[in-house]
């Protein structure tokens, strides 16, 4: 750190909150705009934009020491160099250090000067990730330095590396960084939280927690930081939690200002349903129906999370909520993520609601013109009682006349945004309306209760009655052969299966390219099995039409990649078959699993992974074999993982944490939450400047 002194005129500030980027060193207009993009405004701004991961290259690592999977720094001799034309051009460079077995460095973008750099003979040190490669073990696109470099081999010091945006490098980061803690040595930053909550933790002040995460000291023990146990990483996780907290109660104590209108019904329409149903109500939604049902009794819009594993049966509980609106005269809305989804919706609750003499009106994307029109007409009429589509529901030309209620099936694509989006769409119609969000993605209560804390939770935590549970083996893709063969069996029986491809490499293309590939082979295998394909990159409508296929029981054997995830019913499909299970969450293969076993035929889930499998996975697949339960797996799954993995940090809508790990640091979440009591009661001016610094002007809430 070099201070540059006349700069840091202390008084000139107040605060670190007050000195603008712009005040730094090499910040111009284009460093600004960029930082702008991350809500990156203030010298404080900077010093909370806090390192994702950091990089360990004061460390050589012999070649015959490296662990597969993880970074590390290496250096060797060039063995042998060699530009490869087959499907991919690459370069190839094999290096060793003199252990029995070399590395191989692949590129796959290069220019001249990095071939004639890679001369056998020279000695070149590496910094990336190892992995297995069919023959050795390489690296791809390593950060590369040779001997001739005047920069010093080893770093005396952790790189962090700092989440960053299109046109900033690491390097520049790092820069601003070093200003701005130059600036925390002339002024402490500002203490939001009381010294009352503060002082039970024994943690250590906010500066000295700052300049720890940023600048690790040398000689930390790489597994404190990887753990995040050190007191710095604590102290600034509490301070997260808490203004988290904060944020989420005053939304909720925002929306429960609102007045909606209360659906007190003569429920007569709820008992002919009850009376008419081919089943009985489980006593789990019994108790969540009279959950909701309360809450629409009341002049402020419900705001309810209805948690169930695949299967639990979420639907009938959102017919009795629309029936309770639709008597008290109002409107419902429900909400799929996809429109296959939501065309299923509209099939099962038109049957339901078909001796009620209620027909639903189903809204999609293929509606268009004069069609569309008529629709549109009959949901701003009023005349359509319960309306049934994907999030287009809330696009602008489509208006209600009289929304009560709002239901969102498969919630984890909807962040706090979307809902409060909605909120405003029924203000259109006077009063905001109840919502009811559904989501079979299972959150333990403690990590939902941290990041959900503007819901209130319902769950219904038992399957309906005669279900087959569905068996779960796990089969070396050795025997992919055998696999094959069951499938083309169980087809002949008439029963249907599902092949899923899953992520191999982190790329969607790969995935798609893979599914593709798997399904052309396994259709030249089973020349008599009907084999449809969908993956991410066909467009809705075309892979609508497949599924659709797939449902009518037109295609025998679907191979997919894990778009299908989200809640499609086809009843005679029993046999599943999951690539590379060892790549995904737990949580995503339970989800996944959960599209067989809807019917009374038993049901089979084969987990086809590539050997061996470490410890780990091993674990993991274990837990999956043994349990059935959502909830169950969700909560090993997070104590093997952490948080951010089980809520997946892509697609989730909630909130993402920059320090904090709800899981990790659950020690921390209870006295955070007394920390946001005791700021909105005592000293409610801390809030804003607490919410400001963490959350800024970025959404608070996972981008959506
Ligand atoms: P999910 O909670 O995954 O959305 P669904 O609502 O799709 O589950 O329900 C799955 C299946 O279970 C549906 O076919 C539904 O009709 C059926 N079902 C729901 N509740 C019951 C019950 N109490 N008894 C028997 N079957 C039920
Ligand atoms: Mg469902």
């Amino acid at each position: 750190m070099t201070p540059t002194a006349p700069d840091h005129d202390a008084t000139a500030f107040k605060s670190l909150d007050r000195i603008p980027i712009t005040h730094l060193k090499r910040v111009g207009s284009r460093i600004t705009e960029r930082l702008d993009r991350l809500g990156i405004r203030t010298v404080q701004d900077l010093l909370f934009h806090l390192p994702l991961r950091y990089q360990d290259r004061t460390r050589l690592v012999p070649i015959a020491e490296v662990n597969i999977g993880e970074d590390a720094l290496i250096e060797g001799e060039i063995t042998e160099a060699s530009i490869t034309s087959g499907r991919r051009r690459s370069l190839k460079i094999w290096i060793s250090d003199g252990a029995r077995s070399g590395l191989l460095l692949r590129f796959f973008h290069f220019s001249s000067q990095q071939v004639t750099a890679f001369k056998p003979g020279i000695r070149v040190r590496c910094y990336g990730e190892v992995r297995q490669g069919p023959h050795s073990l390489e690296m791809v696109h390593p950060e590369c330095r040779f001997q001739t470099d005047r920069a010093p081999l080893t770093d005396s010091r952790l790189t962090p590396i700092y989440p960053s945006t299109e046109g900033l490098q690491q390097i520049t980061w790092r820069g601003l960084i070093d200003q701005a803690l130059a600036w925390l040595d002339h002024l402490p930053p500002a203490e939001y939280l009381p010294e009352e909550t503060l002082a039970p933790l024994g943690l250590p002040s906010l500066g000295e927690a700052l300049r720890y995460l940023h600048h690790p000291p040398p000689g930390t023990p790489l597994i404190e930081i990887l753990e995040r146990r050190h007191p710095a990483f604590l102290r600034l996780a509490f301070e997260e939690l808490a203004a988290h907290q904060v944020s989420l109660r005053r939304i909720r104590a925002m929306q429960r200002a609102v007045v909606a209108p209360v659906l007190a019904g003569d429920s007569r329409l709820r008992q002919r349903l009850r009376e008419s149903l081919p089943f009985r109500l489980t006593e789990a939604q019994e108790r969540v129906v009279t959950e909701i049902a309360a809450d629409l009794l009341q002049a402020r819009p419900m705001q309810r999370l209805l948690q169930g594993d695949v299967g639990a049966g979420k639907t009938i509980v959102a017919a009795f909520a629309a029936l309770q609106s639709i008597e008290a005269g109002r409107q419902t809305a429900l909400m799929a993520p996809t429109e296959l989804l939501s065309e299923q919706h509209h099939r099962s609750l038109s049957a339901w609601l078909a001796p009620l003499g209620i027909a639903p009106l189903w809204l999609a994307g293929r509606h268009k013109g004069k069609e569309r029109a008529e629709l549109l007409h009959a949901i701003a009429s009023g005349q359509a009682r319960l309306v049934i589509g994907t999030h287009a529901l809330f696009q602008d030309d489509v208006a209600f006349d009289d929304l009560g209620l709002v239901i969102i099936d498969e919630q984890h694509r909807f962040g706090v945004h979307q809902r409060m989006k909605l909120r405003e769409k029924g203000e259109q119609t006077g009063g905001s309306p109840h919502q009811l969000i559904m989501t079979a993605t299972p959150i333990p209560r403690s990590l939902a209760m941290t990041v959900y804390a503007d819901l209130d939770l319902s769950v219904i935590d038992t399957l309906p009655p005669g279900r087959t549970p569905i068996t779960t083996v796990a089969v070396p893709d050795s025997r992919r052969d055998d696999v094959i063969e069951r499938v083309q069996i169980a087809c002949q029986q008439g029963r249907q299966a599902y092949w899923v491809c899953t992520l191999i490499e982190e790329s969607e293309v790969l995935e798609c390219q893979a599914a593709e590939d798997t399904a052309r082979q396994l259709g030249e295998k089973l020349p008599s099995v009907r084999v449809g394909l969908v993956h991410g990159r066909l467009k809705s409508a075309e892979r609508d039409i497949v599924m659709a296929r797939f449902a009518g029981g037109e295609l025998d054997l679907l191979v997919a990649t894990t778009v299908i995830e989200v809640g499609v019913d086809v009843p005679h499909a029993s046999l599943m078959i999951i690539e590379n299970p060892e790549r995904l969450g737990l949580a995503q293969i339970h989800q996944l699993r959960g599209r067989v076993g809807r019917g009374s035929i038993e049901s089979y889930c084969l987990l086809l992974y590539h050997a061996p499998l470490s410890g780990i996975a091993r674990e993991r697949l274990g837990i999956i074999r043994a349990t059935a339960s959502g909830f169950e797996i969700a909560e090993r799954d997070l104590a093997l993982r952490g948080a951010g993995e089980v809520l997946g940090t892509r697609q989730t809508g909630v909130i993402q944490f920059r320090v904090a790990d709800p899981m990790r640091d659950q020690q921390l979440v209870a006295p955070a939450q007394q920390a946001a009591d005791l700021i909105l009661t005592r000293y409610p001016e801390l809030a804003p400047p607490l919410i400001a610094r963490w959350m800024g002007n970025r959404e608070a809430y996972g981008r959506v």
